[in-house]
């Protein structure tokens, strides 16, 4: 089963920050978790639970007289072992009593030492989440969190002989997004990209625009650099001299005089139609190293080079009269103007790293003298959480570690023997599934759902050969209606778990806040509920699980395979009503008779 501690975590973050406040969670790592716990701690933690006098004997029967060899090889080959010493701290890994032990253990842990925190959110006090080794702290501020962590980390040393490690724990300021300013071309100057850790390596070779993948910058190179369209240098001209630089290193351009032509009509030059050829490329140097620019230090040589009184583009270094004819001719786009990087790569990497820069100024929580790790991102029992409480990333996700299975599976798609029924079958199986773990985070918004259907579409072409758009329109196998239904599904299952559930608690708070604000959640768990006016009527449909079904049910199409082996079931339980009926029936007449 599927923990529900991400749903809750979830939701806690959308409503600290929906109310316009902040919280500090904290998320644990314990070193070596399962294999330091010590067995007269699990002991007494097992008592204090209410462990059976039967499960306690089990304990003790596995653990009291457990020894440990260790196998050495001696130099002649040999194997020896040293003798038998007593192992008094482990669970056995892959025994199914192990995981219990452990719970029973770290619950014992958090509640002796991890205190009590006062975040609230839908009225209802929510300050630390465990599942298995997974367990986090949720604090209004670093102060109290610093507090928490530091007597939990004392505790489980000194009761349970259990290590939380300092540099895997990690702290996420859970707030609303920083503005960090826009991102203008300076952006990605060489220092400012190393001052945010962005590496941009692979340069493109005419124009020196810094790409994070080969193939990016092959794509750029080809289709789209301004200056690789730049006609390049004949040869029956030959450079003389050259005269003066300007420009960034970047955008160097040279006042070359010309082999045979008078110095008026020497003409500026990319420095990429300098260095096409060896030899020209020898004159470029002999210039920089000529009496021309005698202080042309190698440190001139990478600042951009102007002179007082010009006005000159930084792109394509035509040179203007007025400042104001030279702001006219950028803003009408210089041709060899560089290309803006809105909605690029390069550009998303620089915002996060903005942001993972404000991030780690957000505050200091430490642990005992440790001082933790702020992070921006967090992956929680496998799923992305962001502290802007942006759930975007974790589809992302989701959507790269399915293209990659979709991607294993290319033969299956090519295959001529395998009716395309069958692929969608196997598409159902291998691929949806993957994608659609942990899908109750998501926010199920039109936005999000575009993005789905595109993708879906996108795999289903490859499937059945229709075109993209048709599998958007019109798709092969329904994605958004599978999403939607597996969520009222699991919405339904919440709304049946015992009164004490947490996670029921949220999603019941959930829906108190619907009727109270009057307005449904669009992209929630209940979108597709049936309406409900009270959450007592929610609970009662909730409660009958065929009527959910049901509605589960509906919101596939006809065509789905889930529906499909429904239809099966259910006319094979109509059967099996009538046979009994008759049965009955018959008994009846002989009975009557
Ligand atoms: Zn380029
Ligand atoms: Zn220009």
């Amino acid at each position: 089963m599927l923990s529900p501690t991400f749903l809750i975590l979830a939701n806690l973050m959308d409503e600290v920050l929906l109310s316009q406040e902040t919280c500090v969670i904290t998320f644990i790592d314990f070193v070596a978790a399962f294999d330091s716990v010590s067995h007269k701690f699990l002991e007494a933690a097992l008592l204090e639970a209410g462990a059976s006098e039967k499960s306690r004997a089990m304990f003790k029967a596995i653990y009291s007289k457990s020894t440990a060899r260790i196998r050495l090889k001696t130099p002649g080959g040999e194997e020896v072992f040293s003798s038998p010493f007593p192992v008094d701290r482990g669970v056995l890994q892959g025994d199914i009593f192990s995981p219990l032990c452990f719970i029973v253990a770290l619950e014992s842990i958090m509640r002796k030492h991890g205190g009590a925190g006062s975040v609230t959110a839908l009225g209802l006090l929510i300050d630390r989440l465990e599942y298995a080794d997974d367990a986090a702290l949720i604090d209004a501020n670093a102060e109290q969190a610093s507090e928490r962590v530091t007597r939990l980390y004392e505790g489980a040393l000194q009761d349970a002989d259990m290590e939380i490690s300092a540099p895997k724990t990690e702290v996420m300021f859970c707030r609303p997004r920083v503005d960090t300013g826009e991102i203008t071309a300076e952006a990605y100057g060489e220092e400012e990209l190393e001052a945010l850790n962005v590496r941009l390596d692979f340069k493109c070779r005419h124009c020196g625009r810094g790409f994070d993948s080969h193939h990016g910058c092959r794509i750029h190179e080809e289709r789209h650099c301004k200056v690789a369209e730049l006609e390049t240098f004949e040869e029956e001209f030959e450079i003389e001299e050259i005269l003066e630089a300007r420009g960034s290193p970047e955008r160097r351009f040279y006042l070359v005089k010309w082999e045979g032509y008078d110095a008026e009509e020497s003409t500026w030059e990319h420095h990429r139609n300098l260095e096409s050829a060896e030899e020209n490329n020898s004159k470029v140097k002999e210039f920089l190293d000529s009496e021309v620019f005698p202080a042309l230090s190698a440190q001139l040589q990478a600042a951009v080079l102007r002179v007082d009184g010009e006005n000159r583009c930084p792109d394509c270094n035509k040179d203007f009269r007025t400042d104001r004819a030279l702001k006219g001719h950028i803003t009408k786009r210089c041709p060899l103007a560089v290309a803006s990087r809105v909605g690029s790569r390069a550009e998303t990497a620089v915002a996060k790293a903005r942001q993972v820069a404000v991030q780690e100024a957000a505050g200091k929580v430490t642990m005992g003298e440790h001082a933790l790790i702020n992070a921006f991102n967090f992956r929680y029992l496998g799923f992305h959480f962001q502290a802007d409480g942006d759930r975007r990333p974790a589809l992302l996700q989701r959507m790269a570690i399915a293209r990659t299975r979709f991607g294993e599976l290319h033969e299956a798609w090519r295959s001529k023997r395998m009716p395309t029924s069958m692929k969608l079958r196997l598409y159902a199986c291998a691929v949806v599934s993957v994608l659609t773990y942990g899908s109750e985070i998501w926010r199920l918004d039109e936005k999000t759902k575009a993005k789905i259907r595109g993708w879906n579409a996108r795999c289903l072409s490859v499937i059945t050969g229709r075109s993209i758009r048709d599998e958007t329109v019109d798709p092969s196998f329904d994605m958004v209606s599978r999403l939607r239904s597996r969520r009222l599904r699991w919405a339904g299952h919440i709304l049946r778990l015992e009164e004490s559930s947490l996670i029921r608690k949220v999603l019941i708070a959930v829906a108190a806040r619907e009727i109270e604000s009057g307005c449904k959640d669009d992209g929630g768990l209940l979108a597709d509920a049936p309406a409900f006016g009270s959450v007592e009527q929610l609970l009662e449909v909730a409660g009958d699980r065929d009527e959910w079904r049901v509605g589960v049910i509906g919101l596939l199409p006809a065509t789905d395979p889930c529906v499909q082996q429904w239809e099966r079931r259910q006319s094979k339980l109509d059967k099996e009503v009538a046979r009994l009926y008759e049965a009955q029936m018959e008994k009846d007449l002989v009975f009557r008779g």
